[in-house]
Formats: structure tokens, C-alpha cells, sequence
């Protein structure tokens, strides 16, 4: 249950919004502002097929972090077109921009936008696990869907006070590279949220939810060995292995998989191990993620793969060096805007398919199996819940900007049902109209969301005090990537 739950239903009593309990799913609401909640959602509707096309170029050319030159570029046209400005190359970030427009002063609302792809996820939008023709990336994680979504709401909540001469400023945030990149901690070392009052996001995903949660903390980077080359039959004597110190190295960590804490979660991959097996290598490289709940936890863990790293190579008579190519914060929940987003959700509505839809949903399910889920769950907005000890498995940029500004979040099911992130089967639903209804649902929840908080100043103010209460006093931020410079060729 939640412990914030009676000083949130007196934050609500004022009757601008039905009392939400937990479990209880949103149908009847007083909502405040109808006609021009209409409006808004109006001019977002009229706009779509330009949306769709965006989203669509932007999964067609499924660039990978820090590489998302045309993807970047389409958003920032789409805002400019719109009259917002832009700073591009924001926080030496080539990809990274910021749009904002400003109408006098008052409240700052930022929007954050994400559009890289992932590696090896080339999929069509075909059913069926099918390549696409030279092309290895794929929207896996949906962030096509992402990016165009909140460019969206921006650009339909900057026309609303526009026409109704609302005081404030909309900054739509374009975030790069958040797949392993950590694209936004190096915008907020640069303190580039410094004077948001709230920032508003979301993520696709298979189901409709604004529940509260958080996330893992992490810290990823590469290990290189350098050893000795020589013939691996002829002189093995005279070659010292720069595989058998990642080897080592992994051997130590997966030993070490037993003696830490519960929700700790580490991968790697060997990213190079030698050119022919008759040749000792003399470099091999492995790339590591260590996720935690706690940053401090992660930043522990750290330290003992590192002692990994220093036995193997001790052992193995190799010299090692690593580079950190991201980390980030867990996500600082905020109940206020839950709650608010939540309520949006629900005036929204799920994702209803046509009757094309509904079969190309029935034949990619079939590829779950056993986890094949029931197609109409995509209709339903998931019953608002926060248990502080639930964490989803993953880890997001946001994290750190939840840490800055309060921030809110919610998913819509842009994937059928049963759908896993990061697959061909996420990546393929991210190019078809049921993905495209997924992040028109979002632009919406976002702009009614951004359209309450520009009106009721109030829950700008409640969120903040429940911010600073999360956070705690004497919140030092302690970025995981340190002071390195962003890791721009780490998917090269
Ligand atoms: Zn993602």
C-alpha cells in the first residue's frame, strides 16, 4: 500500500479530479477543462499522418546511439516548422537538441524525446521474424515511437497557449543514445534542467500503465586486455593471452554472481577475442553492465569488477585499462504526477485494432507460445499501483533527470500484448499502425497532462514537495560516468 496515499487524496479533494484509489480504474472523471482538452487532443489527431510519416522514416532508418544524425534532424524540423527554437549539440552531443518555446513567464515544463535504435534487431513489420535487407539495427525499444510522440505533444500544447495566452515555456528535451549511452546524464551534468519545474515522459510498451515505479540503477563499460602475440602451437611459451584475462576475468565474476545482494543483475559479451585460434591474441575486449537498485550499491559493485579485471590480469600475465561508456540513476517516482498522468490515461483510452490489426496481432502472438496474453488487454489502462519495492528489470536515462526535476512517466501499448522489449517482435510492431495508435495515445496524455500542470500551478508545487521529501536533504549528485566526456563512438 502506499504510504502517501491519504496526503494525496487531500491534494485531490478540491474536486478538480476524482479520487483515485489503488486498483481502481478511471472511467467516470470530472474533468476540468473538457472543451479545451478536446481542442488540444483535436489538434494532435489532425497532425497525425504527419506524425506517422516521421515516425515511420525514423524506424525505416533505425540509427543506433550518438549515430541518430537524420532522426534527430526530423524532430527539430517538426518543432521548427512550429516555430519553437532550437539549440543543437547541446552538452557536445551532436545528436542532442533542445526546442523550446517561451510565452512570457511561468511554469517550465520539459518533454523528453528519445529515437536511437538498438544493434541486431533488423526486423520488418511483418508477423513473422523476417530480416530487413541490409539493415542490422532495429526500433526495438520502439523509440521512433518515442521521440515523434513527444515532439507532438509539445508542438499541440505551444499552439494551446498560444491561442489562449497561457504564461510559461514547453522545452522539448531530444535525448540521444539512451540505450547504453546515457545520452541525458551528460544533459544533466550540464545542468540543462536546471530551471524545468516538471519534466513529462513516457515509453512504448505492450500495455497501457502510469503506475508508479522505478527502475535499476547501472553502470556499463569496456574492459581491454593487451597481451602478447605469438605462434599458439609453434612458440606458445613465448604468448601471453589477452582472451585468457577476459576469460579470468569472467570466471572471477561469475563467482562472484553468488555473494551479492538479491536484485543485482550483471551481463557481458566479449566484443573481441582474437583473430585466428593459432595466433595467441594479443588484445580482447569484454563490455559489461552492473545494475542495482541503489547507485551507491551499483558504485560498490564496480570497485569488485574491477577487482576482477586487476586478478585476471595478474594471473594471466596481461595488462588491462577500462572505459566507462554509461551509468545511470534509478527513477525518483513522484505520485503527484502518477496520479495526474493516470487520470489523462484513462480520459485517453487504450488501443483499440481494426479488424488488419487484430490479425496481424493474432499472428505475432503466436510466436509467444505460452506467453501469448489476450489481445484486448491493449483496450485496458492497467490499475494504478505503487509498491517501492517493485523495479522493473531495466534500467533508463530518466533515472537521472527523476533525481533533478520531478518527473513522470507512463507507457502506452504501442506492442501487442505479450510483447517483450527489446525483441524482433517489439521491433516490429514499433513500424505498424498499431504502434502509430500507441504514440498518438501518448502525445495526448502528454499535452493533457502538460495542459493541467500549466493550469493548476498547485500540483507544480505539490509534486515539488513530494520531490524534495523522496530526495531527501543533502542530495549530492554524483554522476556514474564520472567526468568523462560522452561516449560517442561506443556503438562504433
Ligand atoms: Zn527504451
Amino acid at each position: 500500500m502506499i504510504k502517501n496515499i491519504v496526503v494525496f487524496l487531500l491534494l485531490f479533494s478540491s474536486g478538480l479530479y476524482g479520487q483515485i484509489k489503488d486498483g481502481e480504474k478511471v472511467k467516470e472523471l470530472n474533468v476540468v477543462g473538457i472543451d479545451e482538452k478536446n481542442k488540444i487532443l483535436n489538434s494532435i489527431y489532425n497532425n497525425k499522418s504527419l506524425y506517422e510519416q516521421s515516425a515511420l522514416k525514423i524506424w525505416n532508418w533505425a540509427e543506433v546511439g550518438f549515430q541518430e544524425y537524420k532522426s534527430s534532424e526530423e524532430i527539430q524540423t517538426l518543432l521548427k516548422k512550429e516555430g519553437f527554437s532550437l539549440e543543437v549539440g547541446v552538452a557536445n552531443m551532436p545528436t542532442a537538441f533542445i526546442g523550446t518555446y517561451t510565452n512570457g513567464t511561468g511554469p517550465v515544463i520539459g518533454v523528453l524525446g528519445e529515437y536511437d535504435a538498438l544493434p541486431g534487431l533488423s526486423q520488418t513489420n511483418d508477423p513473422t521474424k523476417t530480416n530487413r535487407d541490409g539493415v542490422s539495427t532495429g526500433h526495438g525499444c520502439g523509440h521512433n515511437l518515442f521521440g515523434v510522440a513527444s515532439a507532438a505533444a509539445s508542438i499541440a500544447i505551444k499552439k494551446w497557449m498560444e491561442n489562449a495566452g497561457v504564461k510559461g515555456t514547453i522545452k522539448f528535451f531530444g535525448c540521444p543514445a539512451e540505450e547504453g549511452g546515457s545520452g541525458k546524464v551528460y544533459m544533466v551534468r550540464e545542468g540543462l534542467f536546471k530551471n524545468v519545474d516538471v519534466v513529462l515522459n513516457w515509453h512504448p510498451s505492450n500495455k497501457n500503465s502510469a503506475s508508479a515505479g522505478t527502475s535499476l540503477a547501472n553502470k556499463t563499460g569496456k574492459f581491454r586486455f593487451s597481451g602478447v602475440s605469438a605462434h599458439a602451437a609453434g612458440a606458445p611459451e613465448r604468448g601471453r593471452s589477452a582472451l585468457d584475462g577476459i576469460e579470468a576475468m569472467n570466471n572471477m565474476l561469475n563467482m562472484m554472481r553468488e555473494h551479492v545482494g538479491q536484485e543485482t543483475r550483471i551481463h557481458y559479451i566479449i566484443t573481441k577475442g582474437g583473430d585466428a585460434p593459432n595466433v595467441v591474441p594479443n588484445f580482447a575486449e569484454g563490455y559489461y553492465y552492473i545494475r542495482h537498485p541503489k547507485p551507491e550499491e551499483v558504485r560498490r559493485l564496480w570497485e569488485r569488477l574491477e577487482l576482477c579485471a586487476k586478478g585476471a590480469s595478474l594471473g594471466t600475465e596481461t595488462k588491462y585499462t577500462y572505459e566507462v561508456t554509461g551509468g545511470v540513476y534509478n527513477i525518483l517516482p513522484n505520485e503527484v504526477l502518477q496520479k495526474l498522468i493516470h487520470n489523462n490515461l484513462g480520459f485517453v483510452g487504450g488501443v483499440k485494432y481494426n479488424e488488419e490489426e487484430r490479425v496481424y496481432a493474432e499472428r505475432l502472438s503466436l510466436s509467444f507460445g505460452e506467453d501469448k496474453k489476450n489481445l484486448l488487454l491493449s483496450e485496458n489502462i492497467a490499475p494504478y499501483v505503487f509498491d517501492e519495492e517493485t523495479k522493473g528489470g531495466g534500467s533508463t536515462d530518466v533515472g537521472d533527470v527523476s533525481w533533478m526535476v520531478p518527473t513522470g512517466g507512463f507507457s502506452t501499448a504501442t506492442y501487442v500484448p505479450g510483447t517483450p522489449g527489446h525483441s524482433w517482435q517489439s521491433a516490429s510492431c514499433s513500424g505498424t499502425s498499431i504502434g502509430i495508435k500507441g504514440m498518438l495515445n501518448a502525445a495526448k496524455v502528454i499535452a493533457l497532462t502538460a495542459y493541467d500542470l500549466f493550469k493548476n500551478k498547485n500540483l507544480i508545487l505539490e509534486a515539488k514537495k513530494e520531490f524534495n521529501k523522496r530526495r531527501g536533504n543533502g542530495f549530492n549528485y554524483d554522476p556514474l560516468i564520472g567526468n568523462r566526456s560522452p561516449a560517442l563512438n561506443y556503438r562504433k
